[in-house]
């Protein structure tokens, strides 16, 4: 199964950086809400350049001066489920992807559907796991070090 990641990133905005892996590398979003569980959130997700495989381990400080500079934590991460017939790469080109999470504190369906340009919308789908909970607010540690984003810079 292919995965999926989600860092938390502060650097010169606050954003969650939404990843899944297609083909040999991460194609990325930046989602400066995170994810929601209830289909009635459209959370914007901005396009951003893909990254390597081995980025999605990263935990810890990007130095000033460095692309991304800031905080970095895995928030979640697991493997994903392409929920169209169509191969990942096709449905994103097309600006339409629908998937099933399972991870560490994310499970069930979300679609990513292209607005215009870099502009995407993550929405959950309505399924048995969607409800009204807020996962970015009631669960706010790494997956990895069980540090929140303001405990890894102190
Ligand atoms: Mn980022």
């Amino acid at each position: 199964m292919p995965r999926y990641v989600i860092q938390q990133h502060h650097a010169t905005s606050k954003h969650f950086d939404f990843r899944l892996e297609v083909g040999d590398s991460f194609k990325s979003w930046a989602v400066p809400k995170g994810p929601s569980m209830d289909p009635r959130d459209k959370r914007l997700a901005m396009a951003v350049d893909d990254h390597s495989i081995s980025w999605g381990d990263f935990e810890g400080l990007i130095p000033r001066g460095e692309y991304g500079a800031g905080r970095v934590i895995v928030w979640d991460r697991g493997t994903y489920e392409n929920l169209h017939e169509e191969p990942m790469e096709e449905a994103l080109e097309a600006g339409h992807a629908s998937f099933r999470l399972d991870g560490e504190k994310l499970h069930g369906g979300w679609s990513l559907r292209r607005i215009e340009g870099r502009r995407w919308l993550l929405v959950k789908r309505r399924d048995e796991e969607a409800d009204s909970g807020d996962p970015v607010a009631e669960r706010p540690e790494s997956v990895v070090s069980g540090l929140t984003i303001e405990e890894l810079g102190e």
